[in-house]
């Protein structure tokens, strides 16, 4: 077994550590500073596009899409230690290199399963970072981790022409910033269908059509999340598009929803073990430069064990993500389900744990906006939430281990 990166991926690797340092670190507070003084806090720094602009002119851009034609042509195995890095500034890095969740799953939705005009009129200005994009599933009024749930309607209008969407969406993220031009939406299209899998659809909503209303950002433990373009409460009032707005086929919406999480779950792992060298990283630094009763917080025993189970935690964790990595590369996200499932359980509560000792390391600091931390803390919980939560994997992995024995 051959655990060093291949070729390409230390070049990327060498390449990306010099633009975080180069670019993207100093970037962090010209950032902040360019949001307070813009007229709406959903706004794009400017800063930001300029970080877009020298990222895709060092190649660094669209590395998620393992689709040659339309991204690097990266395998999953060779974006994952590119997309840890990103992780270590989750604000600005995945944005600045067009590897931003939700864009990136929408992108490989429209990239596998879109029309040639969906693809022209959507997926291209996403590709170049020229617009971003949303992803509505979720309803307030109904169990959402369950998707047979969703309640917002597709019909078909009466001359058959268009399809009318009505429904409330919440947690939407990214519909807050104005740069979000277009929601693909999951309703129901057939909502008697006994095949209870073959109810949804999805369709392609521009920002702009009448009916469709961002009515409130909603909070992350008190943040609103302005980096990730917010997550919003969205409603359709009798949304009116045309059919060809369909994307794949009428009832093909729960399987292009499984399709679209397989890949965004082992990003988000990814990012998130660069959230925790992040947090390792910070807790050292802290540990070597404070004196409490005596001695270096470094040399307390409690402080020692905190960051060498941070140091264990995290080496299993790539590991495990690594060979998830392989496996969808060599047996499809289909086969590698059962590891998929056990990085989207394993790696959130994992990663929150080792954010929460660097939180209690920094003292009030650790809470504090000064530090990174309490941001990343929040973050990192969400992940035990989106995307699924962690009991539904863990039912749908259980159940395939007992199968075994049945
Ligand atoms: C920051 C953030 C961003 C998000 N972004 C998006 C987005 O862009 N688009 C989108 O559509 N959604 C988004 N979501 C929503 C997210 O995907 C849902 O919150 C998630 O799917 C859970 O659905 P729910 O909130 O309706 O919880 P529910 O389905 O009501 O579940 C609540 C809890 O019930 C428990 N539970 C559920 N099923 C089981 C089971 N089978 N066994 C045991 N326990 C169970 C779990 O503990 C679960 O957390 C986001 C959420 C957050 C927090």
């Amino acid at each position: 077994m051959d655990f060093a990166f291949d070729a390409r991926t230390e070049e990327l690797r060498t390449r990306l550590l010099a633009f975080m340092d180069g670019y993207v670190y100093p970037a962090q507070e010209v950032a902040e500073r360019q949001r307070a003084e813009l007229d709406s806090p959903w706004d794009t720094p400017r800063i930001v596009e300029e970080l877009k602009a020298e990222a895709r002119r060092q190649g660094l851009w669209n590395l998620f899409l393992p689709d040659a034609e339309h991204g690097a042509g990266l395998t999953n195995l060779q974006y994952a230690p590119l997309a840890e890095i990103t992780g270590r500034s989750p604000q600005l890095a995945p944005t600045a290199l067009n590897c931003a969740a939700p864009d990136t799953g929408n992108m490989e939705v429209l990239a596998q399963f879109g029309s040639e005009q969906q693809r022209k009129q959507w997926l291209e200005p996403l590709l170049a970072g020229e617009i971003r994009s949303a992803f509505a599933m979720t309803e307030p009024e109904v169990a959402s981790s369950d998707a047979t749930n969703i309640e917002t309607r597709i019909e078909r209008s009466a001359d058959g022409a268009e399809y009318v969407i009505s429904g409330r969406k919440w947690y939407i993220s990214g519909a807050m910033n104005p740069d979000c031009k277009i929601f693909i939406v999951m309703g129901k299209t057939d909502p008697d269908n006994p095949d209870v899998r073959r109810q949804q659809s999805m369709v392609l909503v521009p920002r702009d059509t009448p009916g469709l209303e961002v009515r409130r950002a909603m909070r992350v433990y008190g943040y609103e999340d302005h980096w990730h373009g917010g997550h919003a409460e969205v409603v359709f009032d009798q949304v009116r598009v045309p059919v060809t707005n369909l994307i794949g086929e009428e009832g093909g919406g729960f399987a292009i929803a499984q399709a679209r999480l397989g890949p965004g779950r082992i990003h988000h792992c990814m990012r998130l073990i660069g959230m925790a060298e992040r947090a390792i990283e910070l807790m050292c630094r802290r540990a070597v430069s404070r004196t409490a009763f005596g001695k270096p917080l470094a040399q307390q025993g409690a402080v020692q064990q905190w960051i060498a189970d941070a140091r264990v935690a995290v080496e299993q964790l790539r590991l495990l993500v690594l060979k998830t990595a392989w496996l969808m590369d060599t047996v499809g996200n289909k086969g590698a389900h059962t590891e998929i499932q056990s990085i989207k359980i394993a790696t959130p509560r994992t990663v929150v744990d080792i954010i929460d000792r660097a939180v209690q390391l920094h003292g009030a600091g650790g809470v504090s906006q000064d530090f990174p931390l309490a941001e990343l803390w929040a973050g990192a919980r969400t992940l035990m939430l989106a995307d699924g939560p962690d009991e539904v994997h863990q039912r749908s992995l259980a159940r395939r281990e007992l199968k075994k024995y049945l």
